[in-house]
């Protein structure tokens, strides 16, 4: 992907290209066509400290995940026998090994300059994986136009109109009317239930408290908490007000643990019968991402800390009005504040999943479905919030502002110690920040 992504620019023309950006580490063999570059315009067969200096400048790197899983790593042998002698030899030169082998993670990081994690506390995380490199954060955010459903697209056409081209006029959503909030998510609502009917044959009711809970079905992302305690549950669903759940999500093909956590999600769907409906959306895909994150009264979001790097589907609901009750992970440490855009499950600092699931019963008992069934005014107000101060922040226009101002201008030299492990870093990067930042404001 690197080698060929880096040829496939020159075919097209763009011969000289000014930062290079390695969106997780699949792509770090871009490093190797660069360090060929280097060598065939340059010194000649060896790589220096200054190729690798020369490289570093022209790359940037973003780290995906916290599950050590998530980054490649490949063996000598096999590395020569798909690249070749003579490119594994190359890399070897360069550096580019890691305790023997190619790790693709610490190819990106040893050849950019600019390092980030997808939210503040994925960057907090991967600064602790990866000790001594400059690794900074710019939170996720979601295609806002793509992500609204059409009720919400409308009612903002109608108050927030420049917000298509412009996602910062979202912030003025507090000014809109509660009732029509409430108006464009019935909307929203009827549609997911109409499509739940034609796919699943289930018909859920229009009145009853729904929750949403659709992702990958990974381990990791824990979509059985809720299902913890079902005697508690259903015992909220009959003395503080009805409930029922919608679940979408499917497995890695692979990935045998996490297709037994779509049992799991079965056998209790079976315990609930008659008290909780709960429907289950296979092959779940991006039109059933839209449908569920912007239908649902309530998204859940219980992944076990800190293995979440960012999470996105919340934010998705957020541009819908729809609140979040999550476990503060990934982007909800940010996006959560609390009974004003959704609620926290357990604390910062705990992740034990009795104390979590606790949590969770306790929010939806004595918080969230009292507000929503007693004081829907209130419930709208919360909704409101959502728009206004998430999806007026965790979208794609604001993300991509910030790699403009963080990432690929030229005032963003990473502070790059001059030790990393047992490599001494390669001379000239602590003179290399560009002026304007020596002469920028303090
Ligand atoms: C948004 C989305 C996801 C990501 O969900 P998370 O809760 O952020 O993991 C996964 N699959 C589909 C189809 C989506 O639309």
């Amino acid at each position: 992907m690197g080698i060929g992504g880096y040829s496939v620019l020159r075919q097209l023309g763009y011969g000289n290209v000014g930062t290079f950006h390695m969106d997780e580490g699949h792509s770090a063999l871009l490093t190797l066509a660069l360090i060929e570059e280097q060598l065939a315009t340059g010194s000649g067969t060896s790589v220096t400290d200054e190729d690798i200096v020369a490289i570093r400048k022209r790359c940037v790197f973003t780290t995906h995940t916290p599950v050590p899983a998530g980054h490649d790593q490949f063996s000598k042998n096999l590395v020569e026998r798909v690249l070749g002698g003579d490119r594994a030899r190359l890399l070897e030169s360069a550096g580019c090994y890691h305790d023997g082998s190619l790790n693709m993670t610490y190819l990106a990081l040893r050849c950019s300059h600019y390092i980030n994690g997808v939210a503040m506390r994925h960057g907090e995380v991967s600064r602790g994986m990866f000790p001594g490199y400059p690794i900074s954060a710019i939170t996720n955010g979601v295609h806002a136009v793509s992500w609204t459903a059409p009720a919400f697209r409308d009612l903002f056409d109608r108050h927030l109109e420049p917000w298509r081209r412009d996602n910062r006029y979202l912030r003025y959503a507090i000014g809109m009317p509660v009732d029509d909030i409430r108006r464009a998510h019935k909307a929203t609502k009827r549609a997911m239930l109409a499509a739940l009917k034609s796919r699943a044959g289930v018909q859920l009711d229009e009145k009853v408290f729904t929750v949403g809970f659709a992702r990958r079905a990974a381990v990791y992302k824990r979509p059985e908490l809720l299902f913890t305690d079902i005697e508690r549950l259903k015992w909220i669903a009959r003395h503080v007000g009805p409930l029922q759940i919608v679940y979408g999500g499917k497995a890695h093909p692979r990935d045998d643990e996490g297709k037994v956590t779509i049992q799991h999600i079965f056998a209790a769907a079976a315990a609930l019968k008659g008290v909780i409906s709960v429907v289950y959306v296979d092959n779940y895909d991006m039109q059933w991402g839209q449908i569920l994150t912007s239908g649902v009264d309530l998204w859940l979001n219980t992944p076990k800390p800190p293995e979440e790097a960012s999470g996105t589907s919340g934010m998705k609901a957020a541009l819908n009005g729809v609140p979040s009750l999550s476990v503060l992970d990934g982007w909800w440490i940010e996006g959560c504040i609390e009974g004003v855009t959704g609620w926290a499950v357990g604390t910062d600092a705990t992740s034990e999943p009795k104390a979590e699931a606790a949590s969770l019963y306790a929010k939806l008992d004595s918080v969230i479905l009292p507000m929503f069934y007693g004081r829907p005014n209130d419930y709208g107000r919360i909704m409101r919030f959502c728009i206004a101060l998430n999806g007026a922040f965790f979208n794609t226009q604001r993300m991509l502002s910030q790699y403009i101002s963080n990432a690929y201008s030229a005032d963003c030299w990473g502070h790059w110690p001059t030790r990393i492990g047992n490599t001494q870093v390669a001379a000239g990067d602590k003179s290399s920040p560009p002026a304007s930042r020596q002469s920028g404001m303090r």
